[in-house]
């Protein structure tokens, strides 16, 4: 037997401590490497067949475990290389990336992970876990001869013949013992299934021990029924769903492809399959996932895949931000397999692909709002968030978007921004024209929506956190050169509805809140307060308050970018309604001497009552309505006895 060494022409002998330290953090990735490099030489084996009008065997690839031998064996029945290939396409041409690869490593402190995402060491990660790796190779081509590579971990490696028969490749990794997890048939069948679940060809895993103990036990069988079968175990799906055409499937097809990928999940809202030919290659399907609000929704969702090779679940320069809540898979032959940060910021290919995405993302969007209203308004809990986010930061979504964000209205009925405004009745749309009434839950007066729904105008229910961001936008970035103004509901209802002028009295009334409530100055009414009159037609409200709008908005958009600490009082106006029997009481009141009291304590009233149907009252307020509460009452039951 002859044999044949060589050295590798590598400027540098660090390269292996260097695969070994910096690569280990992911040193599963050689599973990845030697499966996808067994499946791309599967397919030029095919290629070239269908050339040549030959016959050739279906692709398989088997991974095989001898767990006593500690070996891992990477076997393919692919193109196959002849020891002059193996030479030039493993020995050396490997090496001169590797080289680069070095001096990089050796440079740049801190970026190393980027940099190993750059330099695809492919064949050459098997020594991230191997202390020696073998080769064995039979090339297809005519008379080619079988030829076998050794290389322990350092420079030098050595050829030798080789008996292999069949026509493809077999890689056996001596795993070492850092990495002798690997051996176990659980670990391998967890990175197979994490790397190669969607690979075109089946991968099979074997372990050598456990067919040669039941091999061997079958040679003992007396009775051909005793003996047992050699287990099988196909890792992957080699048809994806994606890869299939959109219009052979079914509904049932989507949910089970969802509940295989996340078994924990209920079921999706909708989805989405993407399918492009040009100017990039990109299949994949979105799923629009229902929100589980225990779970953190900023893990990432979407898998990578290039070529059906699992590249990374790391999508953040693929697809923009707003679209990470979604679930599935995307696959393109126009992503680089070595992802990373770096590589992928400023692919032109990459750019091109995100707007698809978003683009195609609008769109399903757009025809389900426009075929399916109810189903888009019932999924509006899970999708409206994450709508509102994208209108926000992406102008192509914005574009499309915009006119589909919905809003609960007075009614509890969803509506759009235009909906809104064509809601508007007649003889309000020249006051209202360009403006949007919203009624905040929680801290917005309930009776002065109901007032303005009398007339006919709706107010829009704006809770979310995102709201205040999303108005800003809509206020900011005008679309088709229209002005929108969202205006909160207390502010609202004094442009919209008629007053009277304020009488003499009016004025008296004014004064007396003013006195009693603002002139006190004590710490429970901040000096920010002020008072006004609004003598509204047919209102039954006796007063509510109203605030700056342009300093809520402040203490909303710092609050909901996590300055809470930053809240500062708030100024705020409580209007009241001269007309209704309790101000004019309270007021009647306090022109008698010894009633006094009674009137400023009607007052104090008054105005939590505007408080509680609004905002609500803090501590020492609540404590001073129910001690007055009690007095008042005391002296109301006194008179009836
Ligand atoms: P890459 O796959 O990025 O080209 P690798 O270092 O993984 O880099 O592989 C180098 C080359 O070795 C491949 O391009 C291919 O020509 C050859 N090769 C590797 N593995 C096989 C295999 N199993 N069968 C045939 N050729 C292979």
């Amino acid at each position: 037997m002859s044999s044949r060494k060589g050295h590798i022409s590598v400027n540098t002998t660090d390269i292996f401590p260097i695969i070994k330290k910096w690569l280990y953090s992911e040193h599963d990735i050689f599973v990845r490497e030697l499966v996808s490099n067994a499946c791309d030489a599967i397919t030029k084996r095919t290629s070239v067949s269908r050339t040549t009008g030959q016959e050739v065997e279906p692709g398989k690839v088997d991974v095989a475990i001898d767990k006593e031998a500690k070996t891992i064996t990477f076997k393919d029945n692919g193109i196959g290389m002849s020891e002059d290939e193996v030479e030039k396409y493993i020995a050396q041409l490997a090496f001169s990336g590797a080289e680069e690869f070095v001096q990089k490593m050796k440079d740049a402190e801190g970026e190393k992970g980027d940099i190993i995402g750059k330099f695809g060491l492919g064949f050459y990660s098997a020594f991230m876990v191997a202390d020696k790796v073998i080769i064995e190779s039979l090339s297809m081509k005519e008379g080619a001869k079988p030829t076998k590579w050794v290389c322990e971990g350092e420079t030098d490696y050595e050829f030798s013949d080789s008996d292999k028969s069949t026509i493809g490749t077999e890689i056996t990794l001596h795993i070492n013992e850092e990495n002798k997890e690997f051996l176990e048939t659980w670990k391998l069948r967890e990175t197979l299934k994490n790397y190669c679940d969607f690979l075109p060809y089946p991968i099979e895993l074997k372990d050598l021990n456990e067919i040669a103990r039941i091999t061997q036990e079958n040679a003992k069988a007396e009775k051909e029924e005793d003996k047992k079968p050699l287990p099988t175990d196909i890792i992957n799906d080699t048809e994806p769903l994606w890869k299939k055409d959109p219009s052979t499937l079914k509904d049932e097809d989507y949910k089970n492809f969802y509940k295989k990928l996340y078994p924990m999940d209920p079921e999706p809202l909708f989805w989405l399959h993407l399918n492009v030919d040009h100017p990039f290659t990109l299949q994949g399907i979105l799923f629009f996932p229902k929100l589980n609000p225990n779970k953190p929704t900023n893990e990432s969702n979407i898998k990578l895949y290039c070529k059906q090779v699992f590249v990374s679940d790391n999508v953040k320069n693929v697809i923009p931000e707003f679209l990470s809540l979604l679930k599935g898979s995307i696959d393109s032959t126009d992503i680089p397999l070595n992802v990373s940060r770096s590589a992928l910021q400023g692919d032109p290919n990459i750019k091109k692909i995100s707007n698809y995405i978003v683009k195609k993302v609008a769109e399903s969007l757009k025809k389900l709002f426009k075929n399916d209203r109810a189903r888009y308004e019932n999924a509006w809990e899970d999708i409206g968030l994450f709508v509102k986010y994208g209108v926000i930061s992406d102008q192509k979504f914005d574009d499309l978007m915009r006119d589909k964000v919905l809003f609960k209205n007075s009614e509890n009925k969803f509506m759009t921004l235009t909906e809104y405004t064509e809601s508007i009745p007649e003889k309000h749309k020249e006051k209202m024209k360009g403006k949007i009434v919203y009624f905040e839950e929680n801290s917005s007066d309930e009776t002065l929506r109901t007032q303005l729904l009398e007339e006919g105008i709706q107010a829009l229910t704006t809770d979310a956190y995102i709201d205040p961001h999303f108005t800003q936008h809509v206020e900011v970035k005008k679309k088709d050169d229209q002005e929108i103004k969202f205006q909160l509901v207390d502010n609202a209802i004094e442009d919209i509805l008629e007053t009277t002028n304020a009488s003499e009295d009016d004025i008296k009334i004014k004064d007396l809140f003013q006195t009693i409530l603002v002139g006190e100055k004590d710490e429970k009414n901040p000096a920010q307060m002020e008072v006004e009159i609004k003598n509204f037609k047919n209102s039954a409200t006796a007063a509510y308050f109203k605030v700056d709008e342009s300093m809520k908005r402040f203490q909303q958009m710092t609050k909901s970018m996590g300055q809470s600490h930053f809240d500062m009082p708030m100024k705020k106006t409580l209007v009241l309604n001269p007309s209704h029997k309790l101000v004019q009481n309270a007021f009647k009141l306090s022109e008698n001497n010894e009633k006094k009291d009674l009137a400023g304590k009607l007052c104090h009233h008054i105005q939590d009552l505007a408080a509680i149907s609004g905002e609500g009252l803090n501590d020492q307020q609540r404590k001073d309505f129910v001690t007055r509460s009690q007095d008042l009452m005391s002296e109301l039951s006194n008179l009836a006895l």
